[in-house]
């Protein structure tokens, strides 16, 4: 058994598992001899792809899972199983951080998809802050690639690893900014919806220390979040902070750091980790939604009223500020302009088909219903176990979608990777 986060992959029958994964592995001969028909590759393993009935995972856990922060420079180099907690636990010796997403738990996967954090308005994206990496090919071939150094021929390459990297490469190391270690304050509790709708409002013009993040569960939980890098920041978020006041079911509470905060209360009762259940999650991107709030307020209603069951919920984060600023030369985070990152988490008893295929409904329903607000996506969650995996991809990548396949077809040419 595989012992991780995702109760899917957890519970996958699949045909073999590599834990003792070496460079070696890679080289031609061992590679094609292995005659994988297809490769699932686990870092967190907090996604449903990590491991599949039938199929080979290889866990990056065990040989890739070093850590090294550089002082002179500031930056980190990381295993491509390293997880996020791990990360920042060990930056914060140094008094450095990064910006994870809101749980330690997911692993590389969270950087290479993107990664939106609480801290991205100010920092940009995981992705914007990769320095360097090192990998091999869906080909066997080794590559190691830095920021400043990309040749033309790699340009493509280091484009698509920021945003497409499980399509066509297997990265065993990450080099990474960090970041200095600040002061965090948050206001967190929960809200009815005519407030969650005010709040919303206000949010939209937050500067880009603050951050809304919110999960409409049982019941709806938010955490506005302000780092307090100094004093100009602090005097700003007293002023925001002061308009929140009006809201009784709100407390403020202040951190050292990053990594004493942990999101989703135990009192949500959150099924994330429930093993008596599966899950499927689809993440969305879109734009402000300025006039259209009591709209999307009535939809999100309509979404929760219809639910199947008490385990599903929809959640969303705030991006913007950096992140539509910073683009580093581009990559295939292509969907630059979006300030909210929505996502639909679908669960249900495992073994219930019945109860899955209701589930399932409902989700790519509540996708429809949304996608006029968001009408994009972030391929956080890689689905070509589901029927929507083609609509995802080109709502992810859009026009550099041919790029991807040309990439694919040259690297990867046997599709022992995800499939495009
Ligand atoms: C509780 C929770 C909170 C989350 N919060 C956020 C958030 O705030 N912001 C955000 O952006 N996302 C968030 N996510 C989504 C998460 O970042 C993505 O689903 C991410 O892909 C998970 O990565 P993993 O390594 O943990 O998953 P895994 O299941 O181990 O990997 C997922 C897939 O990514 C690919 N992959 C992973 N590592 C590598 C590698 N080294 N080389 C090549 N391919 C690789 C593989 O195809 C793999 O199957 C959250 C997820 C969870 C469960």
């Amino acid at each position: 058994m595989l012992e991780i986060p995702n109760i899917n992959s957890k519970d996958a029958k699949f045909k073999e598992l590599v834990y003792d994964v070496k460079d070696s592995l890679f080289k031609e001969d061992n590679y094609s001899k292995k005659e994988f028909e297809h490769l699932c590759v686990c870092s967190g393993g907090t996604t449903s792809s990590c491991a599949k009935n039938g199929f080979t995972t290889l866990d990056l856990r065990k040989n890739y899972s070093k850590i090294h922060f550089y002082k002179e420079s500031n930056l980190v180099t990381i295993g491509g199983g390293v997880i996020m907690g791990d990360l920042i636990n060990h930056l914060q010796k140094h008094n450095r951080s990064f910006p994870i997403g809101l749980s330690k738990l997911p692993g590389a996967g969270y950087i290479l998809t993107g990664g939106v954090s609480p801290l991205s308005r100010a920092y940009g994206l995981a992705i914007d802050n990769i320095e360097s990496i090192k990998g091999f090919l869906g080909n066997g071939t080794f590559i190691s690639l830095k920021k400043n150094q990309i040749s033309k021929e790699k340009k493509l390459i280091w484009e698509a690893i920021k945003g497409a990297a499980p399509f066509f490469s297997i990265i065993t190391e990450i080099g990474l900014l960090t970041i200095q270690s600040n002061p965090i304050k948050v206001i967190e509790g929960f809200v009815n919806l005519n407030e969650l709708s005010e709040i919303i409002k206000l949010s939209e013009k937050f500067p880009e220390n603050i951050s809304l993040q919110w999960i409409y569960a049982k019941k709806i939980y938010i955490y506005i979040f302000a780092e307090l890098k100094n004093s100009l920041e602090d005097k700003r978020t007293k002023a925001y902070f002061l308009l929140l006041e009006k809201f009784s079911g709100l407390e403020k509470k202040f951190y050292e750091n990053f990594n004493e905060i942990n999101f989703f209360p135990k009192d949500l009762e959150l099924y994330e980790l429930n093993v008596n259940n599966h899950s499927e999650v689809i993440s969305l991107l879109g734009e402000d939604l300025k006039n259209d709030i009591p709209i999307f307020i009535k939809c999100l209603n309509e979404i929760m009223d219809n639910k199947p069951n008490n385990s599903c919920y929809v959640a969303s984060q705030q991006l913007g500020g950096k992140t539509k600023k910073l683009n580093h030369g581009s990559s295939f985070f292509i969907h630059r302009k979006s300030t909210w990152k929505p996502w639909i988490y679908a669960s249900w008893k495992k073994n219930d088909l019945q109860e899955k295929a209701l589930v399932m409904d409902w989700m790519y329903k509540s996708w429809i219903k949304l996608k006029r607000f968001y009408p994009h996506i972030h391929l956080a969650q890689l689905h070509n176990h589901l029927n929507s995996h083609k609509e995802e991809l080109t709502l992810a990548f859009g026009n550099r979608i041919d790029e991807l396949k040309t990439l694919k077809n040259i690297f990867d040419p046997q599709s022992i990777l995800p499939p495009l």
